[in-house]
C-alpha cells in the first residue's frame, strides 16, 4: 500500500460511548492524540452514535468532558465543528443512505429479502455441516419475478454489499501483512431494514469523508477492516488514498483475561472518583502497548508526544496493572506544587464534607499537605488524612477504641499528657523529643506500643500523617485536650 506521508495526517478518536469510557477507550485516545500531535496532524473526534438507545445524550455529554478532564484537545469534532461535520453520526444519516443506494445503482450491493429466522435456520444449518458462518448468497442474484414476490409478502429488504471472491491484503502498521480471505468476509449489511446504517458503513464513509490518513484503532476492529477497504472500493477511492490502519494490540486484565470490569476496566471516572491525576492516567495508559525506548516510566505528555511512533507500539497484548499505575499516581502528586496539589484535594475534602471551604480551613489544608504529600497514592485519601484537623471530637473506629482503652495504652497515653503539658514551644521535633524520651527511653517501650495509642487518642485512626507533625498543625490545646478524652 502506498504511504501515506506527504499528506496531513488526520487521525480520528470515534468512540461509541455506549456507557462512560473505559481505560480501552481511552488508551486509544490517548495514542491517537499522541499520534496526531507527533505528527503536527489533527486529531478528529468523532461519536459513532447510530445506535440511539444505547448511545445517549448523557453519555455522549460524558465523554466530551472525559477528553477535556484528561487533556486530549481534539482540532475537529463535537464543540469545536471543523469543515468534515457533522461530527456526529446521528446527524449523517442522510450521507449514509446516499452512499448505500449509490452501491445497489452500482451493483456493489443488492437488496436481501432472507428474515432472521430464515437465516437463523440456515446457519444452524452451516453449523451441522461444520461450514464457514455467515451469509450464504441467497439473494445475490434475484429474478425480477422473485424480487416482485419477496415485496407482496411484505417483506422489507436490508441493503447487503456483495464482497466478491479473492482476498484483501493491508499492510497493518503495527501487525505488518494482514490477509482476510473472502470466503471467510460472507456477504454484510450496510442498512437495515429500518432504513439505518450499520457500523461498517458509516465508519467507512466518514472515514473517507472527513479525509482520514490513519486509522490507530483496537485489535478488536481488525476483522472489520476488509469490510471497511470493500466499502472503499465502492466509493471509488483510490488504494493510495485509503487510511492506513494501525490495530492496537488488547488490553489484558491482571488475571490474563481481556480487560472487563470484573478485572479492573470500570470507566474513567470511577479512576476520576478515586483520586488518579490525568496525567498519571495518560503517562500508564501510554505505557500499555507502548514504549519510549528504554525502561523510564515516568513520562510528561510534551515527553509522549515527542516520542510517539506508531514503530514504538508493541504487537503482543498489555497488561494493566493497577499497582503500577498506582506508584504512577503517588509520583505525580509527589511532583504537584503546593498550590495545585491544594487545588486538586479541595474538592475532594469538599464533597466528602471535611471543609466547608472557609479561607481558614483553606490555610490549614495547604499547611497540611506537606506532611501528607510523600504518603498517599490516590488523591481521596486526603479525606482520611485530614479529617482530625477539623473535628471537634475524633470518633474511634470500634477496634481502636477497644485498643486504647486497654494497657499498656492508657498508661502510655496519661505519661505522654504528663511530658507534653509542659512543652511551652509546640513544634514537631520537640514534640518527638519529649515524647522519645518518656515513652522509648524511660518506659522501654518499642515505638509502634508507645506512638499507636497517641496517634489514635489525636487523629482517631492509626492511619495518620506523621505524627509529631500532626501535633503540631493541630496545635498543643486541642491535642493535650483529645490526649485527656481517652483517658478513662
Ligand atoms: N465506534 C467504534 C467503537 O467504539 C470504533 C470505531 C473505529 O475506531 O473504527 O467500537
Amino acid at each position: 500500500m502506498v504511504n501515506n506521508s506527504a499528506k496531513e495526517v488526520r487521525v480520528r478518536f470515534a468512540p461509541s460511548p455506549t456507557g462512560d469510557l473505559h481505560v480501552g477507550n481511552i488508551r486509544t485516545a490517548l495514542f491517537d492524540w499522541a499520534y496526531a500531535r507527533h505528527t503536527g496532524g489533527k486529531l478528529i473526534f468523532r461519536i459513532e452514535d447510530t445506535d440511539r438507545e444505547r448511545v445517549t445524550d448523557e453519555y455522549i455529554a460524558r465523554a466530551i468532558e472525559t477528553l477535556r478532564w484528561l487533556g486530549l484537545q481534539w482540532d475537529e469534532g463535537p464543540e469545536v465543528g471543523g469543515q468534515y461535520g457533522p461530527y456526529l453520526q446521528s446527524q449523517r444519516l442522510d450521507i449514509y443512505t446516499q452512499w448505500a443506494q449509490t452501491f445497489l445503482k452500482n451493483g456493489d450491493a443488492y437488496n436481501c429479502y432472507c428474515s432472521t429466522e430464515e437465516l437463523e435456520a440456515r446457519r444452524e444449518k452451516q453449523r451441522e455441516l461444520n461450514q464457514a458462518p455467515g451469509y450464504d448468497g441467497k439473494c445475490r442474484s434475484l429474478s425480477a419475478a422473485e424480487i416482485a414476490e419477496f415485496e407482496a409478502q411484505g417483506r422489507k429488504p436490508v441493503i447487503r454489499m456483495r464482497m466478491p471472491d479473492g482476498e484483501t491484503r493491508f499492510n497493518d502498521l503495527i501487525r505488518g501483512e494482514v490477509v482476510f480471505e473472502h470466503k471467510y468476509v460472507p456477504d454484510f449489511v450496510l442498512m437495515r431494514a429500518d432504513g439505518s446504517p450499520l457500523y461498517t458503513l458509516a465508519v467507512a464513509v466518514d472515514d473517507v469523508l472527513m479525509k482520514i490518513t490513519h486509522v490507530l484503532r483496537g485489535e478488536d476492529l481488525l476483522s472489520s477492516t476488509p469490510r471497511q477497504i470493500r466499502v472503499y472500493q465502492a466509493m471509488n477511492v483510490k488504494p493510495e488514498d485509503y487510511p492506513l490502519f494501525a490495530h492496537l494490540p488488547f488490553v489484558m486484565g491482571q488475571d490474563n483475561a481481556k480487560l472487563s470490569k470484573r478485572n479492573g476496566e470500570v470507566s474513567i471516572a470511577w479512576y476520576r472518583e478515586q483520586g488518579f491525576l490525568p496525567e498519571a492516567i495518560c503517562n500508564y495508559l501510554a505505557l500499555l502497548g507502548w514504549s519510549p525506548g528504554d525502561d523510564r516510566e515516568n513520562i510528561s505528555m510534551q515527553e509522549l508526544v515527542e516520542l510517539f511512533t506508531v514503530e514504538r507500539v508493541n504487537s503482543s497484548p498489555a497488561r494493566f496493572d493497577m499497582k503500577k499505575l498506582e506508584a504512577i499516581n503517588g509520583d505525580k502528586i509527589r511532583a504537584l506544587t503546593i498550590e495545585d496539589f491544594l487545588s486538586r484535594a479541595l474538592p475532594f475534602l469538599l464533597k466528602d464534607g471535611v471543609i466547608t471551604g472557609t479561607e481558614n480551613e483553606i490555610e490549614v489544608v495547604k499547611s497540611a499537605l506537606p506532611i501528607i504529600q510523600e504518603r498517599i497514592a490516590r488523591m481521596n485519601e486526603v479525606t482520611a488524612m485530614l479529617k482530625f484537623l477539623f473535628v471537634d471530637q475524633v470518633e474511634f473506629e470500634a477496634e481502636s477504641a477497644q485498643k486504647i482503652s486497654e494497657e499498656p495504652s492508657q498508661h502510655v497515653i496519661a505519661k505522654a499528657l504528663e511530658v507534653l503539658a509542659g512543652l511551652n514551644e509546640w513544634k514537631h521535633d520537640q514534640i518527638e523529643a519529649k515524647l522519645r524520651a518518656a515513652l522509648l527511653d524511660e518506659l522501654g517501650l518499642k515505638p509502634r506500643v508507645a506512638f499507636g495509642p497517641v496517634r489514635i487518642a489525636v487523629t482517631g485512626s492509626h492511619i495518620s500523617p506523621p505524627l509529631f507533625e500532626s501535633m503540631e498543625l493541630l496545635g498543643k490545646d486541642r491535642s493535650i485536650a483529645r490526649l485527656k478524652a481517652a483517658v478513662r
